[in-house]
């Protein structure tokens, strides 16, 4: 993917919070089926930096192109999720009292409202692009458990897979293994793999080990600023990433 193009690139975002500059002049480029970390210290402004690419926090200047020429920055957070970019927050946000598959469903179809899911509620059949996406997410035969009853790990790769139907090309992860058991980690490690087969994904992580366990780009930030860009080895040696990480 080195040589891939970049599919999304943010470029010299700035965000201000009422005078507090969370982000300053952050550049990030994501190049096309690539699985790219974004790490850094608490506050660094790695939530901020997906919030900004989602739309979801407007940027107080700068940049975010989409195949480098749509500009997303004045963009509204619905029409820059329908031009593919699938966003994820920390928190596993899926309907509890609904089934698998009528949280698929809903996901598949933004047109479908809740009240039409529960009227055609058991007599779907679940189609093949939904039987692909139940096994992709290690929940084979699992669509007609309530999703409330799911592990916390399942309901994480449940939604993974509501943004999977929405056919994204590119996902914005917020710490999707925080909270995890070892082995729903390595479990997680194997779908974002499979994921970056067909998309760009950014994830943003603290779980060091883990970013470790790929061969992936990592980008470093610290004070709301680009502070290294490498892969995990490059990043790991460099005295200024020791510095934030072990310095204070
Ligand atoms: P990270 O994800 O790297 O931990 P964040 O992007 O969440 O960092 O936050 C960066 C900085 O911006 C932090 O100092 C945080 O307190 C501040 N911040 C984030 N969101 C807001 C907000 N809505 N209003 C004011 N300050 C915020």
């Amino acid at each position: 993917t080195k040589t891939s193009p970049v599919i999304l690139s943010a470029e010299n975002i700035t965000v201000s919070f009422g005078g507090f500059m969370a982000v300053r002049g952050m550049n990030l480029a994501l190049r096309k089926h690539e699985l790219h970390f974004l790490i850094g210290p608490n506050g660094a402004g790695k939530t901020t930096m997906l919030d900004v690419i989602c739309g979801k926090t407007k940027a107080s200047s700068g940049k975010v192109l989409l195949g480098g020429e749509v500009d997303l920055t004045r963009k509204r957070d619905y029409e820059i999720a329908s031009l593919g970019i699938g966003r994820k927050f920390q928190a596993p946000s899926v309907f509890p009292n609904l089934t698998v598959q009528e949280n698929l469903e809903l996901a598949a179809d933004r047109n479908r409202s809740i009240f039409h899911t529960l009227r055609l509620r058991r007599s779907d059949t679940v189609t093949p692009k939904m039987l692909d996406i139940l096994e992709q997410i290690g929940l084979p035969g699992r669509e007609g458990e309530r999703a409330g009853s799911l592990s916390h790990g399942e309901k994480q790769w449940l939604e993974i897979g509501m943004l999977l139907l929405q056919k994204p090309s590119v996902l914005l992860l917020d710490e999707p293994v925080a909270g995890m058991t070892d082995d729903e980690t390595v479990k997680t490690g194997e779908l974002l793999k499979e994921i970056a087969k067909t998309c760009s994904v950014v994830v943003v992580e603290h779980d060091m080990e883990f970013v470790r366990s790929f061969a992936a780009k990592v980008t470093v930030m610290h004070e709301g600023q680009l502070l290294k860009e490498g892969s995990m080895v490059e990043i790991q040696h460099d005295p200024r990433v020791a510095e934030v990480y072990l310095g204070k």
